[in-house]
């Protein structure tokens, strides 16, 4: 029947130019293709050196390995997601955390999100975990029987606060909880622990002697099921764009303080409004996340899973010449939000801070 149609609808000029125009695959001004779509289809890292550009929350990263699946230490969770990879170092550092943390006498730990295999915005939750060097770890110790796939995307986290109060439940939090959160600010390469003001409190509240590590444990809404381990920008990455270090004192003060008025908690009066990872486009991040993008994989996940024993870098596919992202950073990007920056202290309005779930 349309073949029938065709000839007579090609009587009219302007509808054999609107016809023509289609099929050359031209379409009226498209939106930009979000970077978030273009980054979360990608399901292996790049096989390039590890290097991470820009920041925690407007960034990527090249050369990611994976956390394998289990081992005698830990668990990944919600493993269809798919981000369990991560800057070799991050993810050398959190299996050695785990080691310690069961050291520590914690049974082992429950790793939630890291990062996408080439970083980059994620299509749901998190602001951060860009660039590789951020990590979710649960608050929930790991069972003492292995959980099987299904049940890894099944199991529920423990709310460890009260929603209303803000405050701990106390019949739920242990001292094995706070030496792992002091196990994990110890390691010099991390330099911020997001927490639930709570939890925040509950710390600043009972922890005795050696009160230096507070200074890194940082209240922040959500994580209330989690904590977020972030690293410092790592060498090799000239471009990675470090966070302000954290306050000298604990943090136990009015910064705090604040968290228990009303003003944190007001509800959001438009929920609905696009979030800065739902508005970035390419243009949006370093100019080298667009060759981050391109550059060749290694041959499997497994090729570029971590195994141990030092940092490791991910085994290229056997491909000519990888093209490497330029070393220099991207100027001129178009401005963002400033909510784009998830942990700014203040939103500086636009589009509002993001809520739970970073
Ligand atoms: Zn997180």
């Amino acid at each position: 029947m349309k073949t029938a149609l065709r000839p007579s609808l090609c009587k009219t000029p302007l509808l054999a130019a609107v016809l023509g125009l289609l099929a050359l695959g031209v379409q009226p001004a498209a939106a930009q293709e979000r970077a978030k779509d273009l980054f979360g289809a990608k399901k292996l890292p790049t096989a390039t050196a590890p290097q991470s550009f820009g920041f925690y929350s407007k960034g990527c990263f090249a050369g990611g390995v994976a956390i394998p699946m289990a081992g005698p230490t830990w668990e990944v969770m919600r493993p269809s997601r798919n981000r369990r990879w991560g800057h070799p170092a991050m993810i050398a550092l959190i299996e050695k955390l785990s080691v310690d943390a069961v050291a520590d006498g914690w049974p082992g730990l429950l790793i939630g999100d890291i990062a996408q295999p080439r970083g980059g915005p994620m299509t749901t939750g998190h602001a951060s975990h860009q660039i590789g060097l951020d990590a979710d770890i649960w608050l929930t110790p790991m069972p003492s029987r292995p959980l099987s796939m299904a049940q890894r995307e099944s199991m529920s986290a423990t709310l460890m606060v009260n929603e209303k109060t803000h405050l701990v439940k106390d019949a739920l939090w242990t001292p094995a909880h706070t030496r792992l959160l002091k196990r994990a600010a110890s390691y010099p390469e991390v330099e911020r622990i997001l927490v639930n003001p709570g939890i925040k409190k509950k710390l600043c509240d009972t922890v005795k002697g050696d009160r230096g590590w507070l200074r890194k444990i940082r209240p922040f809404w959500g994580h209330d099921y989690h904590f977020h381990m972030r690293i410092g920008c790592q060498p090799g990455s000239p471009s990675c764009k470090g966070q302000e270090a954290t306050p000298a004192d604990d943090g136990c003060g009015k910064p705090l303080a604040w968290w228990f008025t009303e003003e944190p908690w007001r509800p959001n009066k438009n929920p609905d409004a696009p979030k800065a990872r739902d508005l970035m486009t390419m243009a949006n991040l370093p100019r080298e996340c667009q060759a981050v993008l391109e550059a060749p994989g290694p041959v499997s996940a497994e090729a570029a899973t971590y195994h141990g024993g030092g940092v490791p870098m991910a085994t290229a596919a056997p491909e000519p010449e990888a093209p490497s992202p330029p070393a220099t950073a991207g100027g001129g990007e178009p401005a963002l939000p400033a909510s784009a920056n998830a942990f700014a202290a203040t939103p500086e309005g636009g589009v509002p801070l993001p809520r739970p779930g970073n």
